[in-house]
């Protein structure tokens, strides 16, 4: 599903990635640990194709009956066009509207049609608690409640690959719970999860761990 070969990262002149290999296979759920600066984020932004210039091969594919062959360097793509092959990502930031409402922040993604309308549903089922907020401004929820507005509108865009950043990071222990939860089921259903988080509830759940160590893979 993704195969991230031998991949440096740089902003300007600063290194952040050093050679790092790794790879997840379709289905999987793994989780990247390692301490603040070790370059978690960074990787992600690279797969993603935002904000860093990269060196290295980043191959991903959805499955050999889809649109995209699998095993494609993706690594010069531009990141709508990695988008449009099946990659979601959440930054830390969640970047939501914030003046928008839980509803209007899920459909401003979507084209209107009765599709979408069926894709509201389904993600609202992975995340009840943002049923009892439709009309709510994502500026007046907690972290938590945000956090899964985030994921939500990002799967609006029906990912294949889902890339999170700190999903958990300052959530109430309860969400962090109902974020692993709708994980799982993200996962249950082919959705494959690489997902940056220090949280050792989520690492418990996760098929393998992946950390970095100062820009570089130390244990898999
Ligand atoms: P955190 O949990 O704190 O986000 P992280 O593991 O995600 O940590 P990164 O944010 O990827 O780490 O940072 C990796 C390295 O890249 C660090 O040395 C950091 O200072 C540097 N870095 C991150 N963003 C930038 C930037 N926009 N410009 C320059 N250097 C950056």
């Amino acid at each position: 599903m993704l195969e991230v070969d031998r991949l440096s990262a740089f902003y300007g002149p600063a290194q952040a990635l050093f050679d790092v290999s790794l790879h997840v296979k379709a289905g999987e759920f793994v989780v990247l640990q390692g301490l603040n600066g070790a370059g978690k984020s960074t990787l992600l932004k690279a797969v993603m194709g935002m904000e860093v210039k990269t060196r290295g091969a980043i191959r991903y594919g959805r499955d050999a009956a889809a649109d995209v062959d699998v095993d494609v360097d993706i690594s010069r793509w531009e990141t709508h066009r990695r988008a449009k092959a099946g990659l979601g990502y959440v930054a830390e930031d969640r970047r939501l509207f914030t003046s928008l409402t839980v509803l209007e922040n899920l459909t401003v993604v979507a084209r209107g049609d009765a599709a979408s309308k069926a894709q509201v549903a389904r993600v609202l089922d992975l995340f009840p608690v943002l049923k009892t907020m439709l009309k709510r401004p994502a500026a007046h929820m907690s972290g938590g409640e945000q956090q899964m507005l985030a994921i939500a509108r990002t799967l609006m865009t029906q990912p294949q690959l889902l890339l999170l950043d700190e999903p958990c990071e300052g959530i109430a222990p309860v969400l962090v719970e109902s974020i692993r939860d709708a994980l799982l089921a993200l996962r249950a259903s082919g959705i494959t999860l690489l997902v940056a988080e220090q949280n050792q509830l989520l690492a418990a759940s996760a098929d393998r761990l992946v950390r970095l160590v100062a820009g570089t893979v130390s244990a898999s």
